[in-house]
């Protein structure tokens, strides 16, 4: 009889023993049907053992190894050892993150289906000729062949009927499928259009520095043609027949790049991974990755713990992206994991952006990781946009817009060019106010306002997302003449349509691309120019092309520039330089307008110059004398607690377990969040620094353990290490 080590998907820093009559060290990896408590749950064998400390009386059987599905490989769970080491997370939590959701369960085993691509066969050039007009369908699908061979998933995904067009095709001798199994090495890449000479020495120098582990940080400016880079370091690691990962912020906010991937890559087998897709898909793309099969695999931050057998590339695109970490269970960070994990490897990674974190500039001025730069717009005749501020204190505002603004919006209209007006706030106004006795429209679960939306009129919390019918009295005084107060996108889409009523506006945020595929159709009509104004939060800001673009117009964004996050105008700064290269990516030139009350702040002067290393030098030199990261490390300790009294005092409680901390380590007082009620939970957090991961990290662990053998209570905690939400 041997003992299985099984991580089970709870909360429990500990593995559970099982006994097993039939198990080898090939069951290491594979998940496993065992019994618990008075139910059966599904782990995962991490290893194996002689003795138990469980008493053999007490250790219960196993009920039955799940050999149907491939065994979870040693790389993949020394990858999860170090996330739970290094988040201190419960391996079984770790690992149970990291696998889609039908792996996660009892029940029918999902088994990998094979991915086919077709091929024209005898006679199928000469079907065209014989097809009708109206077979729509079949003549678009025998075009795509008549070019090369395609991916099957490709060709469904080109209309509803393509399936059975596929196999009437394919019945009538007409065209082939045949399986992509284990040849990726064979698929082709569409070169498309000739590097420039300054891509050309990007990749010259990622060659120059030869195989093996290396970071590299291309820091490229908005339409310097960074994706032409990774689609050619792609296209080796594909020929070579390995695995490609590809890390993106949000998959939904750039439906044309799987596109683009797929035409470049015709007949290579490419898997999406994200949240977006339905248990089934999900859970095949993930297979596909681990059978070795999918040669690119292209996802959010949950495919860094894709697993990849061949893994040869890792690109992470726009890596300062916020959605990268994740905020809730294991708070991990996708592209940290990601250098963890080509360091793991022994392979390339290349982490792209215009605005790089300054975590990652750092280590890059360090020459830790290597800095390579596209200072150029790829395109020869786009320029970059011309950055202006319009000074609010020297313009009466109407209806919020310094006349300078309108000005500019009327000229872009007569010339019959589009017009971005950006402001990162939806709904129609922040808050709803009474005059006669200053109430106003606070949440009741969460300590933050409820935002008017006036489309369906109800009050909705952004926080919590409670919401209630707007009142029609005011509920604390009865006066009937409550007011929004500040402006959101609904308000500005209102004052604009009344002020250009000849003007096609579209609004596009949150609420107005709730629905699938609203979102594509947005893009489209802006892309097909049959919208004049646009009026957008930072979804619109993200690597869209808009030809037709020529202004961008900025409201409201001063509010970052004094505020208590330190990591604002950081990030502020990367929104402005995204939302700016919108502007003039064609070849018309672009204009961008700052409406402030600061138009001298460093801030929008480095904007202006585009000058992100100078920006860069200040952020980092005014954290190197706060103490701020990158110059140090932190963690912190949540509360949450039905009384913010409570959560404080767990977390004095904590901060005594833990001890006097060691010379090198910083321990804050504990302090309530600053949004500290979250649907009707208070939180507090407690602050650690340390200048050296190494010391925060060993002391963290220690502390963990004590933390884990608190007994329960109402009070729930957490510990997020590298956090970036206080
Ligand atoms: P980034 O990701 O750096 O913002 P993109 O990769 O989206 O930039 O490239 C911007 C535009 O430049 C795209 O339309 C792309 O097709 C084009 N482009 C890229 N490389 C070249 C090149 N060598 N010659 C001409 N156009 C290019
Ligand atoms: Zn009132
Ligand atoms: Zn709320």
């Amino acid at each position: 009889m041997t003992i299985l080590r099984v991580a089970l998907d709870l909360p429990l820093p500990r593995v559970f023993d099982y006994a097993c009559d039939d198990a080898t060290t090939a069951d290491i990896g594979m998940r496993v049907l065992v019994p618990f408590g008075n139910k059966q749950a599904i782990g995962v064998i991490i290893g194996l053992a002689d003795k138990s400390e469980v008493g053999s009386g007490k250790l219960k059987a196993a009920v039955r190894v799940l050999r149907e599905t491939p065994a979870l490989a040693r790389d993949w769970l020394e990858l999860a050892q170090f996330c739970s080491d290094y988040y201190h997370r419960p391996l079984g939590e770790v690992i149970f993150n990291g696998l889609p959701w039908r792996l996660r369960q009892a029940g029918a085993t999902p088994t990998l289906k094979e991915a086919a691509a077709y091929r024209l066969g005898d006679g199928g050039r000469e079907a065209l000729a014989q097809l009708p007009a109206r077979a729509k369908v079949k003549r678009a699908l025998l075009q795509t062949l008549l070019q090369s061979d395609c991916a099957e998933q490709l060709l469904l995904a080109q209309s509803a009927g393509a399936k059975k067009a596929l196999s009437e095709l394919a019945d009538a001798g007409w065209i082939e499928r045949y399986l992509l199994q284990g040849s990726p090495g064979n698929g082709r890449f569409i070169e498309k259009l000739a590097l420039n000479s300054e891509q050309k020495q990007v990749l010259k120098h990622i060659d120059d520095s030869g195989p093996g582990y290396q970071a590299f940080l291309l820091h490229g400016i908005t339409g310097s043609g960074k994706t032409e880079i990774y689609l050619r370091l792609i296209a080796r690691t594909v020929a070579a027949g390995k695995q490609a990962l590809v890390l993106v912020p949000e998959i939904s906010l750039t439906p044309s790049l799987e596109q683009e991937f797929r035409t470049r890559f015709p007949d290579t087998p490419l898997v999406s991974l994200h949240s977006g897709l339905a248990d089934g898909e999900r859970t095949q793309h993930w297979l596909q990755a681990q059978s070795g099969t999918a040669a690119i695999v292209l996802g959010t931050r949950l495919a860094v713990f894709a697993p990849l057998p061949k893994l040869a590339l890792i690109v992470v695109d726009e890596e300062q992206d916020a959605s990268f970490k994740q905020q809730e269970g294991l708070r991990y960070s996708a592209r940290d994991v990601a250098v963890f994990r080509a360091h793991q490897a022994g392979i390339p990674i290349v982490l792209g952006s215009a605005t790089p974190a300054l975590e990652t500039y750092a280590h890059a001025l360090s020459g830790r990781y290597r800095l390579l730069r596209l200072a150029q717009r790829a395109v020869p005749q786009a320029q970059l946009p011309l950055v202006r501020t319009v000074d609010m204190r020297k313009h009466k505002l109407e209806d919020g817009f310094a006349p300078p603004l309108v000005e500019a919006l009327a000229e872009r209209l007569e010339r019959g060019e589009q017009s971005l007006v950006f402001l990162n706030r939806r709904g129609y106004a922040p808050v709803l106010m009474c005059p006669a006795c200053d109430w106003v429209s606070g949440c009741k679960r969460c300590s933050s306002r409820m935002v008017l939306h006036l489309a369906d009129r109800q009050l909705r919390c952004h926080h919590c997302g409670a919401s209630t019918p707007v009142p029609r009295h005011c509920p604390s005084c009865g006066n009937a003449d409550v007011h929004p107060f500040g402006r959101g996108t609904q308000r500005l889409e209102a004052t604009l349509a009344a002020r250009f009523p000849q003007a096609r506006i579209l609004r596009v945020d949150r609420d107005s691309t709730r629905n699938k595929g609203s979102f594509a159709r947005m893009l489209g009509e802006i892309q097909g120019g049959r919208a004049d104004i646009l009026v957008g939060t930072q979804i619109l800001a993200k690597g869209h092309d808009f030809p037709n673009l020529t202004l961008v117009a900025v409201l409201n964004a001063d509010s970052a520039l004094y505020s208590a996050d330190y990591r604002a105008p950081e990030r502020l700064f990367a929104q402005l330089v995204q939302v700016a290269g919108r502007a003039g990516r064609a070849g018309l030139p672009g204009e961008v307008l700052i409406q402030t009350q600061y138009p001298k702040h460093p801030l929008y002067l480095a904007l202006a110059q585009h000058d992100f290393p100078g920006f860069a030098q200040t952020l980092l030199a005014e954290r190197e004398q706060a103490g701020f990261p990158p110059y140090v490390f932190e963690a912190v300790l949540r509360a949450e607690a039905a009384e913010i009294g409570s959560a404080l005092e767990f977390l004095r409680e904590a901060a005594e377990l833990a001890g006097p901390p060691p010379a090198g380590i910083t321990l804050y007082d504990p302090v309530p969040m600053s949004v500290a009620r979250l649907a009707e939970r208070e939180r507090a957090q407690l602050l650690l620094q340390s200048a050296s991961r190494k010391a925060l990290q060993t002391y963290l662990t220690t502390w963990a353990e004590k933390l884990h053998a608190l007994p329960q209570r109402a009070v729930r905690w957490h510990l997020d290490v590298d956090p970036i939400e206080f």
